[in-house]
């Protein structure tokens, strides 16, 4: 019978040497090839995954969608038999990971979730030329900021120190001006009610 005949040869000790080789030269192979390099949870070293493409796994956003589908929600093929079932699938799954989100964001402390949000921010779905676009002008954004707060201040003008004690002298003048008819209406004040 052929099913007993193949499971004669899978436990013969040829089968085994051609498993035992084929296993050692993908082991070989795999020390090769190119590994994830996102922080585990377990101790924080380097995850060491099979890297996909985009040099992460399968789990550490390996599956992420390129160029304009980066980061968008990626739908099943319309034409497919199980497409309405894929969908469904698809849909829960979106709204299950908007509640895991929603919690995890409300167990945040206010620093995790600014750094959260800025994540976000510099992670926006789309093309990558757009997303380039827009490093770069939060880029030249933090550099005028710095450039502002770094600024030394300009000197002034003896037209301004001028115009400034002009203006403080004026200013002064109001506020005695203010006190004298404050103190004339208290006098009055009193006068009515004594
Ligand atoms: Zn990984």
């Amino acid at each position: 019978m052929k099913s007993d005949r193949l499971s004669a040869w899978r436990q013969s000790t040829q089968w085994r040497m051609i498993s035992r080789e084929a296993i050692k030269r993908w082991n070989a192979k795999r020390e090769t090839l190119p590994k994830c390099g996102a922080r585990r949870k377990r101790d924080g070293e380097p995850c060491q995954q099979l890297a996909k493409e985009n040099g992460r796994c399968h789990f550490h956003g390996g599956r992420t969608g390129k160029g304009a589908d980066y980061h968008r929600h990626l739908f099943p093929n319309g034409d497919a038999s199980d497409a309405e079932a894929k969908l469904q699938r698809k849909l829960q799954q979106i709204e299950r990971d908007k509640k895991a989100q929603a919690k995890r964001r409300a167990k945040m402390s206010p620093e995790q979730r600014a750094a959260h949000e800025h994540w976000h921010r510099t992670h926006q779905p789309g093309p990558a030329a757009a997303r380039a676009r827009k490093r770069q002008d939060r880029q030249q954004a933090k550099e005028l900021r710095q450039r502002i707060e770094n600024a030394e201040p300009r000197p002034v003008s003896d037209e301004i120190k001028a115009l400034q004690a002009q203006a403080a002298f004026l200013e002064a003048e109001r506020d005695r001006y203010r006190a004298m008819v404050q103190a004339e209406q208290q006098q009055n004040d009193e006068g009515v009610f004594s």
